[in-house]
């Protein structure tokens, strides 16, 4: 399969073309092979325009969903980064060409453990993995500039709110299951601004600060 070529046409036709810009953010896209993240019985679609199963009933987000929350971050390659539900690893690949340094979080070993052998083998080396519950932050390498959450809870995790630095960004699927909306929420002089985004179905954010229960 010519994956280079699905890829430039991913690019064109689902992020381009529903108005995501940047050039630095449009090259990653077209860098990163999106390939390597999937399952090989789903390989043929890795560059389709739908999210995709990656195992332990988990999912990889569509591409332009990877590419929306990515742009809300406003990432100029110096940040500080976490990452909660690392999944595939695809969107910290995408993060880490973007950002200076990334700590992602997964509940499920074996996910990060599969995220961060494509990842070492891609040569990523600004990343960092934890396994275990995303909804209480990473406390020792707090604050970050940027927080992104691709899990989703009826409300923010209040360590995440905590460990966002001032002037910082935090995107995230805020809701019930099934009916969530990507919300944004900027730190500025110590007050939170939030923006809705659009309507999202995320899986849930199963922790002490998110969803109790699956
Ligand atoms: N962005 C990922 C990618 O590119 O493949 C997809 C992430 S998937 C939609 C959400 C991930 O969040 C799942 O892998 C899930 O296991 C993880 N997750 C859910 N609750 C979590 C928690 N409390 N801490 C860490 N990870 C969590």
């Amino acid at each position: 399969m010519d994956y280079e070529t699905l890829r430039n046409k991913m690019v064109q036709e689902q992020l381009i073309s529903r108005g995501i810009q940047g050039e630095a953010l449009l090259q990653a896209f077209l860098r990163i092979p999106r390939h390597l993240f999937i399952p090989e019985t789903l390989k043929i679609n890795a560059y389709s325009d739908f999210p995709l199963a990656i195992g332990e009933g988990q999912t990889i987000s569509q591409p332009y969903i990877v590419a929306l929350m990515t742009k809300q971050l406003d990432l100029t390659g110096n940040e500080k980064v976490l990452e909660i539900g690392s999944g595939s690893g695809y969107q910290t690949a995408i993060l880490s060409e973007l950002s200076k340094q990334v700590f992602s979080i997964e509940r499920f070993e074996s996910l990060a453990k599969k995220a961060a052998s494509v990842l070492a083998d891609l040569g990523r080396n600004n990343i960092q993995f934890r396994v275990g519950d995303g909804s209480v932050g990473w406390q020792e390498e707090a604050p970050f500039d940027r927080i992104i959450v691709t899990a989703a809870s009826p409300k923010v995790p209040a360590p995440l709110i905590e460990q966002l630095k001032e002037g910082g960004k935090l995107i995230m699927p805020v809701g019930e299951s099934y009916s969530q909306m990507l919300t944004k929420i900027e730190k500025i002089n110590g007050k939170l601004i939030s923006t809705d985004i659009c309507a999202c179905v995320f899986v849930p954010l199963v922790g002490k600060f998110g969803i109790k229960k699956e």
